[in-house]
């Protein structure tokens, strides 16, 4: 397994030593498709330099042979030294694709839709949301092993910038790649990224850090050449076969203790350590036995990462003890295997190992499955399969609020669940959304990375119809709210209105009825208060003038009967008929439907007129004040000619009405073409001035308002 080599900041690579690294472990066949993908990026990249001076194709070389070294698989490696150039050449991903294969052009557009997250205001966003939104971009994990890689040639190079880009890229990596490395397990690039980036970010602390610990390893020199050897004679006499190597604990790592734990660089103990490397799991419990017996153990310090390990897959024991001269000492023991894993954590499964069945699974299915191997020797898989899972979140998307927030959300969340999940109020109120800066419907379907902006109006209302697209649990339950709740209140609204109004034909009031009598019905239709019966009047299911004839019983009938005053903000539990679209300065009447409360048609409707007047219809008639909007349906007839739409369509909206829907249809026979229009309009006097505007345009053969 590889091993890479340590940090080589700033080499000069070349494509010859380059291509000796990857022919210890690909065939001829690979490495001539990669050398072709560097002739394409080099000649793509021809003229450019970098900040730096260097030739452009340096970098994504650089790049490359970084994760050469992990052996990673050809596409992986020709999507490295490919990764810039759709960015910044001529070279079109189509492109890419037809020349070097599907997989890796996406693997070079999964790299550029990473670069293009927003970190402008990455201090209101949170770093642990925004390292998930890149593990979820990244729906291939080789997209992210060569974002790192990209990453960490960048800050070799980062001297060269101004100060204040430098610390953003630093700072950054500090907050969101270093700590992705480590999550992947890929300890050895995670130190790396951190103390370059801490350089940077920190340069005075780094330095003087820098000092102490040099300081700190002369004065160790003899005790660690002592330990070593103590450990090896003990561990020889035990027959116990291993390695010994001193280890030493990272500046940033370090610097991190010293921070969190509030230390002085002097009580930083386990800066300088002991890993002991065997051959099996059984001889890492022997060599740890032999440890406890040499040397005193501190209590509390033991931990066993081979029999649980951590969430990443790493496996190891770890114990400090008090060495020679009764100074703390950190050992780590774990087998060769975990310590490969220890360094190139999930890059070490990306081995190109085995040829055969590579293609069937899915990467990311493989690594999963390979971690579940190593899990298999010991300790909970569930526990690991859990984090992983939770971290690489296959069921959430990531998206970004106008205020720079990420926000996460169920997969195929849309524009509404988004709405609600930032407030319920702003979901209740939604007007219209932007994605990406474009306008969207509400069913619309979040992406990665997406940028999405709300508009809400204090007039608007949620539609039930959304309750058909949302996935969010926070949506389909506010909705839900919002309409049994507004429904409750205007039926009872309406209920108590209704059974007013049938009073009074009975000349009565409503404060006349005796209360024993009130409460004689209330028990007989089971209702605890009176608010329950005018719910179920006002959502028809109680017929308003039988209940008004059962509370005045020895009242004769008005011979005028009094019609119903329809204001138009009566909300769910009036609704307004689909086959005639009645509209303000119509004859209206109203039926009563179980549930769904009154439905008004005009009264000239077709539909009504089978049914006879009984107890369920209501007159109605429109009050003085309303003002809303109604939908009116106009049939048109025009020639047949291009653009007429268009006109209709703009004298509409000189007028200020709205166009609800469209429907054209064809009739070969006349040689017109029939559209009808629904538009929205607050009577019939406007309805017919559209009419006559409607009319005027030329091709137009006939306009009138749809009958039923
Ligand atoms: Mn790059």
């Amino acid at each position: 397994m590889a091993v890479p080599r340590k940090s080589k900041n700033n080499e000069d690579i070349t494509f010859a030593k380059f291509k000796k690294s990857i022919q210890k472990y690909l065939n001829s066949y690979q490495i001539k498709k990669i050398e072709k993908a560097y002739n394409v990026a080099k000649d793509a990249h021809h003229g450019q330099k970098r900040k730096s001076g260097e030739n452009y194709i340096n970098h994504p070389l650089n790049a490359a042979a970084y994760l050469a070294d992990y052996e990673l698989d050809h596409e992986t490696i020709m999507a490295a030294i490919l990764h810039d150039v759709v960015e910044d050449t001529e070279i079109s991903l189509e492109n890419l694709g037809r020349t070097f294969g599907k997989k890796v052009a996406e693997l070079v557009d999964g790299v550029s839709k990473l670069d293009k997250i927003n970190f402008n205001s990455k201090e209101e966003a949170d770093a642990a949301n925004l390292r998930k939104m890149i593990l979820a971009m990244s729906n291939d994990i080789r997209v992210l092993l060569i974002k790192l890689a990209d990453r960490r040639h960048n800050l070799t190079t980062i001297g060269v910038l101004s100060k204040h880009k430098a610390k953003r890229i630093a700072r950054e990596t500090l907050e969101i790649y270093a700590p992705l490395a480590l999550r992947l397990g890929i300890h050895n690039l995670s130190k790396e990224l951190e103390n370059l980036s801490f350089q940077t970010y920190y340069p005075l602390r780094h330095s003087i850090l820098i000092a102490n610990i040099d300081k700190a390893r002369g004065n160790r020199k003899l005790l660690m050449t002592k330990t070593q050897s103590e450990v090896t004679k003990k561990l020889n006499s035990e027959s116990i076969k291993s390695q010994t190597r001193a280890r030493e604990k990272h500046a940033y790592g370090i610097y991190k203790k010293m921070k969190s734990k509030e230390l002085k660089f002097s009580q930083i103990h386990d800066i300088f350590g002991v890993r002991i490397i065997t051959e099996s799991v059984d001889l890492c419990y022997r060599a740890l036995g032999c440890i406890h017996n040499l040397y005193k153990p501190i209590p509390g310090r033991f931990k066993d990462y081979i029999a649980i390990p951590k969430s990443n897959g790493y496996q190891s024991l770890h114990t400090a003890v008090l060495g020679p001269h009764n100074l703390p000492m950190e050992f780590q023991i774990r087998t060769n295997d975990m310590n490969n894993l220890a360094q190139s954590g999930i890059a070490a499964h990306w081995v190109y190992k085995s040829k055969t069945s590579i293609s069937k699974l899915s990467r990311e299915q493989q690594w999963l499955n390979n971690l579940l191997d190593i899990q298999k020797q010991a300790g909970d898989p569930r526990e690991l399969l859990g984090s992983i899972k939770e971290d690489l979140n296959p069921g959430k998307v990531y998206v970004f609020s106008s205020k720079g927030q990420i926000i996460e959300l169920p997969k195929k969340s849309t524009l509404i669940d988004f709405a609600y999940s930032i407030h319920t109020d702003l979901g209740n109120k939604y007007l219209k959304g932007t994605v990406d800066g474009q306008f969207k419907p509400p069913d619309t379907i979040l992406k990665n990375g997406q940028r999405i902006i709300i508009i809400k109006s204090e007039v608007s209302k949620p539609d039930p119809a959304w309750l058909n697209f949302v996935v969010s649990v926070k949506a389909r339950t506010s909705i839900r709210n919002y309409l049994r709740n507004m429904h409750d209140t205007d039926a009872i609204k309406l209920g108590r209105k209704l059974l007013k109004t049938s009073l009074e034909e009975l000349e009565v009031s409503i404060d006349d009825v005796p209360k024993k009598t009130l409460e004689f019905i209330l028990s007989e239709l089971k209702y605890n208060t009176i608010d329950e019966l005018f719910k179920e009047i006002g959502l028809g299911n109680k017929i308003p003038k039988l209940i008004a004839l059962r509370m005045a019983p020895s009242f004769k009938k008005k011979n005028n009967s009094i019609a119903y005053d329809i204001e138009g903000s009566e909300g769910l539990v009036i609704s307004y008929a689909k086959c005639c679209h009645p509209i303000p300065g119509d004859m209206i009447i109203g039926y009563v439907s179980q549930g769904k409360g009154i439905v008004v048609h005009r009264s000239s409707c077709k539909s009504i007129k089978h049914t006879k007047p009984n107890d369920d219809n209501i007159e109605l008639r429109w009050s003085e004040n309303v003002d809303n909007n109604f939908s009116a349906s106009i049939i048109i007839e025009v020639e047949n000619e291009r653009g007429v739409l268009a006109q209709v369509s703009s004298v509409i909206a000189q007028n200020n009405h709205n166009i609800e829907s469209v429907n054209y249809t064809d009739s070969h026979d006349t040689g017109h073409n029939t559209m009808l229009i629904v538009v929205s309009v607050k009577n019939t006097n406007q309805v017919k001035k559209l009419i006559d505007k409607i009319k005027k345009i030329k091709n137009v053969y006939k306009a009138e308002r749809k009958r039923s």
